[in-house]
């Protein structure tokens, strides 16, 4: 049976070229400095992005941690959306490694109110924590793939600078975001100190995500990067693939999210299904089943018995992904599957 999975874009497998370029890349030790495809690669992210220098991480979640250590001091607090990746999704790994303390902020779609967040900046006090960092979600995962609105990041930025607080952005899926606003990654990026973007979800790479900043922070992520046990040798072999990510597969995220409007419309034409079409930015569908008999549970398992992944999100929606292994033919397939259940 021909499967096609629509769990998440960090299924993709690598392209034909980025296989071709695996077996030539130039290689060296990158815990001397000597691979010189990552520093290809880092050097490639960093002008991408608009900092002064990257650094080439195994995952997201360790990017996102180094990113929270290297800006904050142990017992400082962390301002984060309430449904976010780092708060969510990375056990805990802030609190028992970075040692910081989250003050979670309830967004709406992800979108964090930046009153709340200025009122939540604490003030010198000897009973308080310091405010050590303020973290951004966009795409926001949570909210379906929305994008943050460009406004928003303009005045949290204004309050950062105010309180003198930095900024981090989990940018897991920066360039979706980029992709649906027409823009260059560097727009959105401007307006945090950090950034980790991944590599290997939608760009479609098989391992890797990059965290970007500033010179002295990113010489202080290299060293963090160490300390939790980051450091690759021959990982030119994985960054060699991330350059194609970069320079080649931006270009695909479009073709994904016309994707996933187009599912999303199909889906709306059936009955007992509905998906908010104004919420589908980028590649995420949260598809409503709330009028289906049937929990999200249960028709993630009759799906899979047809040949459709995807993952249930609480018990009334579906979450399903577009991304570069689903075609259009394949998503007229699933429409149709979707027809018979
Ligand atoms: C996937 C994801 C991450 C973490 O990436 P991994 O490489 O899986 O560790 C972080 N933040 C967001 C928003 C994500 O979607």
């Amino acid at each position: 049976m021909n499967v096609i999975d629509l769990r998440s874009d960090t299924v993709t497998t690598p392209t034909n070229n980025m296989y071709r370029k695996m077996q030539v890349a130039p290689l060296g030790d990158d815990v001397y400095g000597d691979d010189p495809s990552v520093n290809k690669l880092e050097a490639l992210a960093a002008e991408k992005l608009g900092k002064e220098k990257a650094l080439f991480v195994p995952t997201g979640t360790m990017g996102n941690l180094i990113a929270v250590m290297a800006h904050t001091r142990p017992g400082d607090e962390i301002i984060l959306e309430r449904n976010s990746h780092i708060f969510l999704y990375e056990a805990a790994g802030a609190s028992r490694l970075a040692g910081v303390q989250p003050l979670t902020i309830k967004g709406i779609d992800g979108v964090m109110d930046p009153k709340e967040v200025e009122e939540s900046i604490r003030e010198e006090n000897i009973h308080f924590p310091a405010t050590g960092l303020i973290c951004v979600e966009n795409t926001h995962n949570m909210a379906g793939g929305m994008v943050q609105p460009v406004e928003n990041l303009y005045e949290l930025r204004s309050i950062a600078d105010r309180h003198k607080i930095p900024m981090h952005l989990d940018g897991a899926r920066v360039f979706n975001a980029a992709a649906a606003l027409d823009c260059d990654v560097k727009e959105i990026a401007t307006h945090f100190d950090s950034t980790m973007f991944c590599l290997s979800k939608g760009l479609s790479s098989p391992v890797g995500s990059m965290l970007v900043g500033a010179k002295d922070f990113i010489d202080r992520a290299r060293k963090l990067r160490k300390i939790l046990g980051g450091g690759m040798r021959q990982a030119g072999i994985l960054a060699s693939s991330g350059i194609l990510s970069i320079e080649k597969m931006p270009l695909q995220l479009k073709i994904d999210h016309e994707n996933a409007r187009i599912l999303s419309e199909g889906l709306n034409k059936i009955s007992g299904f509905s998906v908010d079409i104004d919420k589908v930015h980028t590649n995420i569908i949260n598809l409503s089943i709330k009028d289906r008999n049937i929990t999200s549970e249960g028709l993630v398992k009759e799906m899979k018995a047809k040949g459709i992944l995807a993952n249930p999100r609480g018990k009334d929606y579906i979450r399903l992904v577009t991304h570069k292994d689903v075609n259009f033919e394949n998503i007229c397939y699933a429409l149709k599957i979707f027809e018979t259940i």
